[in-house]
């Protein structure tokens, strides 16, 4: 399934994840000039080499490994669980944290490494306006 932000209507639940009108949505990482390590989210300096200022956009693969993962038992009031909160290699470089889903909830199915994709989703809430929101999740990849 491939939403596509043409209608403006929908707002991106991150800074990072991008919606261009007409096309699929992505994430969008910065680039370090100095040494080429990916971040989400506007930098002063890399974390990775130091330079300062040196950034610029890259777009995010859909397409990465599971890093490691947690099943969450116990979150925010008004947050379902249990759920699985996941961190992602994605290749190409950048690494992002969001829940896996369409997994079972056992330790035993779920995979270091195993390959995964990144979709995008309507929020389950609106906000106090009545704004819908884009998300990002991962799911195993077929
Ligand atoms: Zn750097």
């Amino acid at each position: 399934m491939d939403i596509t932000a043409s209608d403006g209507a929908m707002l991106p639940i991150v800074p990072f994840l991008k919606m261009p009108k007409g096309q699929a949505p992505y994430l969008e990482g910065q680039e370090c000039g100095g040494c080429g390590a990916i971040f989400l989210g506007e930098r002063i300096s890399c974390a990775s080499c130091g330079v300062e200022g040196k950034f610029s956009a890259k777009r995010l693969s859909n397409r990465g490994e599971l890093y490691v993962y947690s099943i969450v038992y116990r979150s925010f009031p008004g947050i379902d669980v249990p759920y699985v909160s996941a961190i992602v290699d994605l290749e190409g470089g950048g690494t992002v944290k969001g829940n896996l889903i369409n997994v079972e909830l056992d330790p035993e199915k779920i995979q270091m490494g195993m390959p995964v994709e990144v979709v995008y989703l309507t929020a389950p809430r609106k906000d106090s306006d009545g704004n819908e929101y884009l998300m990002y999740s991962f799911q195993p990849r077929s």
